[in-house]
């Protein structure tokens, strides 16, 4: 595997000292960034292949600099947050961060994060090469491989994330899922993982998709238990 490039924005030197030393261990190359500004110079300058952002960083915060990078690069972002209404501030803010860990974490976890969201990165870049599979429901075409979603011929902006759910549920037609399990089969967490982030991907998959999100027609909610996909 080639060699691939995390940039650490971390003002903590400590924290930042140790996750390098470990990301290099596991055979990453490192850039670091001890505050917002020089945070966001580095991800446009050295085109790193995922970003950990830290949240509470001087001259511009961790949120200031996911939107910022988001305006012009697709790069996996891993938040860092030390506080739960942090926590709340990622799901509920449309950032475009992909994921999140709280402090404090294991090395362990980390690195396994960091790799799962570069994995997922290079499967949708391989995707996009692929053959065709067009499936419709409705007024929705969804291509499988490809990861393209029309509705009424006009495409949708979709993270891979929610993507990736709408996939699995339209693939499983009126079954319906727990949250854990979607959580499970769909971020493919091996720890217990928060399953708001389930809720969060949902409301805004139905934002896209749905005529009125509030009375959904494609992604059910079956109240007590979970989600389904039904043609409409
Ligand atoms: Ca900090």
């Amino acid at each position: 595997m080639e060699q691939k490039k995390v940039l650490i924005i971390e003002d903590e030197k400590s924290i930042s000292d140790i996750i390098k030393f470990n990301l290099v261990k596991e055979g990453f190359s490192v850039e670091t960034a001890y505050d917002g500004q020089e945070g966001l110079d580095k991800a446009l300058s050295v085109e790193p292949d995922l970003i950990l952002l830290d949240v509470m960083l001087p001259i511009l915060d961790g949120f200031a600099v996911c939107k910022k990078v988001r305006e012009t690069s697709a790069v996996p972002i891993l938040m860092l947050t030390a506080k739960e209404e942090e926590v709340d501030k990622v799901l509920g803010l449309e950032l475009g961060a992909d994921d999140y860990i709280t402090k404090p974490f294991g090395m362990r976890e980390l690195v396994a994060r960091i790799k799962a969201n570069i994995r997922r990165t290079e499967l949708m870049s391989s995707m996009q090469d692929a053959p065709s599979n067009v499936k419709e429901f409705g007024n929705l075409a969804i291509d499988m491989n490809r990861y393209e979603v029309r509705k009424d011929e006009k495409p949708l902006e979709l993270t891979l994330r929610e993507f990736e759910l709408l996939k699995y549920l339209a693939e499983r037609e009126n079954k319906v899922f727990s949250r854990e399990q979607l959580l499970e089969e769909v971020w493919g967490y091996e720890y217990y993982g928060d399953i708001r982030t389930v809720d969060v991907t949902v409301r805004r998959l139905r934002e896209k998709l749905e005529d009125d999100s509030s009375e959904p027609k494609y992604i059910m909610t079956k109240r007590g238990i979970g989600y389904y996909f039904r043609r409409p």
